[in-house]
């Protein structure tokens, strides 16, 4: 390989979206389709690893709450390490890349590496959780504001402005969410959330088993108990009509 090659290494971060390839846009889709080495976190739909070119090198460096996960240290030695070889390496994450996705961690390494780099940004989880609930994350006269949490950082159970959150109206989207459900439930009702405040779980948005838990604040740690696959919290949020009563339009699959 000649240095003038070698020069053309370059890393695209990709957001996948939340799951279904639908939720994938057009230049997520042109960039890995151009891919020769792509390095995926775990939660990336099985639909867009198939759009991966067989003759791309494909990683997947494993990240889950409280799981088995590759270290971040190694993580940016890998996309350093095939950028700085001259590949075209895209870094596919789930949902939005800025949103809980390490983001500034890598690109701080390929810029400490002298490695261009961009961002392709991506549909995150929350807002595919709420169209599949029929509800908007901010509303005139009910949320201004809408507030994207997580239930875990590196020091274990995530603060919050708890009593802002606790306030009638209030919506949030809390992320990585289900270990520390209980955790979240108690701090809300401790500053004064009403325990009939509607929650709402979504497992495995967009995917084909999807799964919708309707719950209130109170009922949370339960809702979310028997739930193995990823799962967001709409904190504010109850779906706008009773999935069992009147169930939403499903998108028909010619
Ligand atoms: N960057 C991602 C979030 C990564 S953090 C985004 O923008 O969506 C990982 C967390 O995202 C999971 O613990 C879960 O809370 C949520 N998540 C990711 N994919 C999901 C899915 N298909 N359904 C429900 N929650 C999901």
């Amino acid at each position: 390989m000649t240095d003038a090659r070698k020069a053309l290494g370059q890393v695209v971060f990709v957001g996948a979206g939340p799951g279904s390839i639908d939720h994938l846009t057009m230049g997520a889709c042109r960039a890995l389709t151009q891919a020769e080495v792509v390095i995926h976190d775990r939660l990336v739909g099985p639909e867009i690893l198939e759009l991966i070119p067989p003759s791309a090198t494909r990683i997947e460096a494993g990240k889950e709450g409280f799981g088995p996960s590759t270290p971040q240290s190694a993580i940016n030695g890998m996309i350093v390490g095939h950028a700085g070889a001259g590949k075209r390496v895209v870094r596919l994450k789930s949902g939005d890349s800025g949103i809980f996705g390490r983001l500034d961690e890598e690109i701080e390494a390929l810029d400490e590496a002298g490695i261009p780099w961009r961002i392709v940004p991506g549909l995150t989880t929350a807002a595919a959780a709420a169209a599949t609930i029929g509800q908007s994350l901010t509303k005139r006269g009910r949320n201004a504001a809408l507030r994207i949490v997580t239930g875990h950082d590196m020091a274990g159970f995530a603060e919050q402005d708890w009593r802002g959150l606790a306030r009638a109206g209030e919506v949030a989207a809390i992320y990585m969410g289900k270990k520390s459900a209980r955790f979240i439930q108690g701090r809300l009702m401790m500053h004064g959330a009403s325990p009939e405040t509607p929650v709402t779980v979504v497992e495995n948005a967009s995917r084909a088993d999807e799964r919708i838990v309707a719950a209130t604040l109170v009922t949370l740690a339960d809702a979310v108990a028997g739930l193995t696959g990823p799962a967001i919290v709409l904190y504010g949020l109850a779906p706008r009509r009773a999935a069992a009563a009147l169930p939403l339009l499903k998108e028909a699959t010619a």
